[in-house]
């Protein structure tokens, strides 16, 4: 067989940007390490992907059918992991793009887990707390026969959060006669989560930003200090962003703006984040909190800030708009919020890039040690889980670093080697079946 035969151009797989992205994040790493081709080309597909369909009732009686996936991209290193995503965008290869991310992400971090993700076409937005219920239900038992908690572990992703989990559990439980907490992760602390899991993905991104600081100041490259001379701005005030605002906040930062879908607020002396938290509980939106004024998503890009934290979705910054971005460090809480050509003009510039894999895994390390009480049987107070999730950055960070420095490569790159590194030993002494 020839190797265009191979060429991912006419795949199923290869038709979101975040898939392209990411094949062509693997295969920087792949060339800057001289990673063997063997092993790439297994990494460059995943290993299996479920589409199905998701028919539920609406609350006005008529039937609608959803389109849902769930992506195993890698399984050599433990059980899938990934989150479940509801949102309008999702396709097959976006989730598939999402799944390799979370192979390179749990490998970095040193996890016993594979790469996964799942997700609906839905604007969860528009349904009821009946629909949603309905619908993640459904979800569950049409992927049933490839979840577990031995098998492939979802968590919240956009979209998604404590409650569906507790659907997707009960679902799964009702199925197998017995209760499998172990199913998923990202629980309500009621029925099997664990402390800190909620807040772990925003502590997280705020751990991996004070490395960063530390590393740039050692490094000469700059001059920063968490406090109130820092200006930060977030997109998405989600679990993730809003989480990583008031940590950014609760150590002096000055978190001037905050942008959602529905647009954003700034306050150049600082916004409270606290106050602007408990708006949005209220309000479901940024938009017209008094402590601040309006906000384009666009405009907020393009503020002068020490710390950028994009915290939404993929995509954000781009060829079209990187030309106006200007902060010193960009810190990717969200998965894949800035393309790869947009991404090689940042650190061409000298931003300095805190790539996702590395930024945003506090939540994945910390569903990790949800799954592991649970099997346990055995819970960690708050301190603890925190404690052993700064334990697991510091470590992973400096060994993208050190990858950095043998290659004399950006971070994005030096992240995907770490994770790539650990990986391909562990396939190799596997070997290939048959
Ligand atoms: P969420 O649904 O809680 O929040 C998403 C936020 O993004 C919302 O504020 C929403 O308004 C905003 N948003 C959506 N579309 C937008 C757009 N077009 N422009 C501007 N804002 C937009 O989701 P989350 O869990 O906070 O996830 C955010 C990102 O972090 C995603 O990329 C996700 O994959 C990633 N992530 C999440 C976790 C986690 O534990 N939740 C872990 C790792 C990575």
């Amino acid at each position: 067989m020839s190797m265009t035969s191979h060429s991912l151009s006419s795949g199923i797989w290869n038709t979101a940007d975040l898939y392209q992205n990411a094949v062509a994040q693997l295969m920087e790493a792949a060339n800057t390490m001289k990673l063997d081709p063997n092993i790439a080309e297994r990494l460059k597909v995943p290993k299996r992907a479920l589409v199905v369909s998701v028919p539920i009732r609406l609350d006005d009686g008529t039937i609608k059918v959803f389109e849902g996936f769930r992506v195993q991209h890698n399984m050599t290193l433990g059980p899938g992991k990934g989150g479940i995503r509801f949102h309008p965008e999702v396709s097959l290869s976006e989730t598939a793009g999402l799944a390799m991310l979370m192979t390179f992400k749990c490998s970095l971090v040193g996890l016993p887990l594979g790469g996964a993700k799942g997700g609906i076409r839905v604007d969860p937005t528009q349904l009821s707390r009946a629909e949603a219920q309905a619908l993640t239900r459904r979800y569950t038992t049409e992927i049933n026969m490839i979840i577990g908690p031995d098998k492939d572990i979802p968590a919240p992703d956009v979209g998604t959060d404590g409650r569906h989990m507790a659907w997707m559990m009960d679902t799964f439980s009702q199925e197998r006669g017995f209760a499998v907490p172990g199913v998923v992760t990202g629980k309500p602390i009621e029925v099997g989560g664990s402390l800190g899991r909620a807040e772990s993905t925003g502590l997280g991104v705020v751990f991996t930003i004070e490395h960063a600081v530390k590393y740039l100041n050692k490094t000469g490259k700059q001059k920063l200090t968490i406090d109130n001379s820092m200006i930060v701005s977030v997109q998405g005030f989600g679990k993730v962003g809003s989480i990583a605002a008031l940590e950014m906040w609760k150590r002096g930062a000055r978190v001037v703006a905050v942008a959602d879908y529905l647009g954003g607020v700034y306050n150049k002396a600082g916004l409270n984040i606290p106050e602007l938290m408990k708006w949005f509980e209220a309000k479901r939106t940024l938009v017209g909190f008094p402590g601040g004024d309006a906000m384009s998503n666009e405009e907020m890009l393009a503020l002068p800030v020490d710390v950028m934290i994009p915290a939404a979705i993929d995509g954000v910054i781009t060829d079209a708009n990187v030309g106006k971005v200007n902060a010193k460090i960009i810190a990717e809480g969200a998965n894949g919020p800035i393309t790869n050509t947009a991404l090689n003009q940042l650190e061409e510039r000298g931003t300095f890039i805190i790539p996702d894999v590395l930024c945003n895994a506090g939540g994945v390390i910390v569903s990790y040690f949800e799954w592991v009480q649970g099997l346990q049987n055995f819970f960690w107070s708050e301190k603890e889980v925190n404690e052993k999730l700064a334990e697991v950055l510091d470590n992973a960070f400096a060994k993208v670093v050190a990858q950095k420095e043998k290659y004399n490569c950006g971070m994005k790159t030096a992240a995907l080697i770490q994770g790539v590194d650990r990986l391909n030993k562990a396939m190799l002494l596997r070997g290939l079946f048959p």
